[in-house]
């Protein structure tokens, strides 16, 4: 996207990415539906920055999700509203936007050189990184060195690292000078110590219509139990809280809604209702409406001490504590926490003690929600750290 921009101000330029192809990231996203943005109004949407809301507000304003939507459309990708605000593509993948763009930005000018490692920047006479010199080793396996006036930096976070965002830039950002926050995962799933029956017979199952969270079960929708955890939109999007958490206590309790749509004495109702003298605790739960995996899920983290009064299992179902060991490895994570911390950037996104080279998309300290929200800021920062680039060619 910052090719594009400068491209589209007359200046000649060259992507340089280490994969052979580029977007594979894009791609992978594109496979379960490509999310490009989201339609909700703008105050809402920036709130999903968090912390980052402040950095974030002015250069997502400047290219909105109308901007992207419009963006989309001069690629032939007319997109639509899902039922949830979600913004998608007509297509659904980002195949044919990818290869629409790529044909674009090729009839632009812009150069693009795959199998190019950047190791990091060259050094001045003065003994400081020098942004105007790039090092890389091709795909020979030769070492380069490549002049710029200005450099973009958009080697994204660490998750996923086969796409080719591997984090392997963070040492030598480090290394000169700068402040990188740790990566960690973010919209991931959760390590749980299930035990080994559970495991067999519910791995796999989901948990359908739950909320879940961090002191209260917040967020809705399916989750599902794999043979370490607990994976699913609700719990990605509360795994901010989950990191804070393990940092803060060590532990951490995922309370589980099982029935969100009923309030505690509806479900205690509907328990007594249903009760016979000579059913099982299983049976009893079943009549009730409780899917066997959320009553087996009950058990699990009762110690099999599911009580038998209707209202303390109601209270246990709207608010099951599952205690996580851990988030599930950043390799498998959708995004990235950490990254450049904003003080070292400049309002247009460059490095104070680098100049000329900025820094855009997710390797920048910022974490949001799944929704669009990563795809939109990742291309607004890169318009952002584009334009101020052509500012300081032109200037
Ligand atoms: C499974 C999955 C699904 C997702 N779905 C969505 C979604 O639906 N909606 C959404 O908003 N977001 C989604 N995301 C997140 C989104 O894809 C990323 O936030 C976004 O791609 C980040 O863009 P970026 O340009 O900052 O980094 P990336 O897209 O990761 O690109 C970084 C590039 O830098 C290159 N690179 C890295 N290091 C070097 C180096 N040393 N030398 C040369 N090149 C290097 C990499 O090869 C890569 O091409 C998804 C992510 C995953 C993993």
């Amino acid at each position: 996207m910052a090719a594009e921009v400068l491209a589209e101000a007359g200046v000649d330029v060259t992507i340089y990415d280490q994969m052979p192809s580029a977007g594979r990231k894009l791609l992978l996203a594109g496979r379960g539906g490509l999310n490009i943005t989201h339609s909700e109004p703008l105050e809402a949407f920036l709130q999903r920055y968090g912390s980052a809301r402040s950095h974030l507000a002015d250069v997502v304003a400047d290219f909105d999700p109308n901007d992207l939507r419009d963006w989309c459309t001069g690629l032939n990708e007319t997109t639509f509203v899902g039922s949830s605000g979600r913004v998608f593509p007509e297509s659904f993948r980002s195949t044919p936007m990818l290869r629409a763009w790529l044909r674009r930005l090729d009839s632009q000018g812009v150069k693009l050189r795959v199998r190019h490692h950047w190791l990091g920047f060259g050094t001045a006479e003065d003994g400081r990184p020098d942004g105007t010199r790039s090092v890389f080793t091709d795909a020979d396996g030769s070492t380069v060195e490549v002049r710029a006036d200005v450099t973009i930096m958009a080697l994204g976070g660490a998750s996923w690292p086969r796409t080719g965002s591997d984090g392997g830039w963070v040492d030598e950002f480090i290394r000169c000078g700068l402040d990188v926050a740790p990566l960690r995962p973010a919209n991931c799933g959760v390590r749980v110590g299930w035990t080994e029956e559970f495991v067999e017979r519910f791995a796999g199952v989901p948990l359908k219509n739950v909320a879940v969270g961090v002191g209260s079960p917040s967020v809705r929708g399916d989750a599902m139990v794999t043979k370490s955890g607990l994976e699913g939109g609700p719990v990605y999007a509360s795994s901010s809280e989950i990191r804070g958490s393990l940092d803060r206590d060590g532990i951490c309790t995922l309370v589980v809604d099982l029935n969100p749509d009923l309030s505690i004495d509806q479900l205690a109702e509907r328990l007594r209702q249903c009760r016979r003298p000579k059913d099982s605790i299983s049976t009893w739960l079943r009549k009730g409406r409780f899917a066997p995996v959320a009553v087996a899920l009950m058990r699990e983290c009762t110690g099999n001490q599911i009580p038998a009064d209707p209202e303390r299992v109601a209270e246990l179902a709207k608010l099951l504590p599952v205690q996580v060991i851990d988030l599930m490895p950043i390799d498998r994570a959708i995004s990235t926490a950490g990254g450049v911390t904003f003080d070292e950037i400049s309002g247009s996104f460059m490095l104070h003690r680098i100049p000329g080279v900025f820094v855009a998309g997710e390797m920048l300290d910022w974490e949001a929600p799944t929704g669009g929200y990563l795809l939109q800021a990742s291309f607004s920062t890169a318009v952002a750290a584009a334009r101020g680039a052509i500012v300081m060619l032109f200037e």
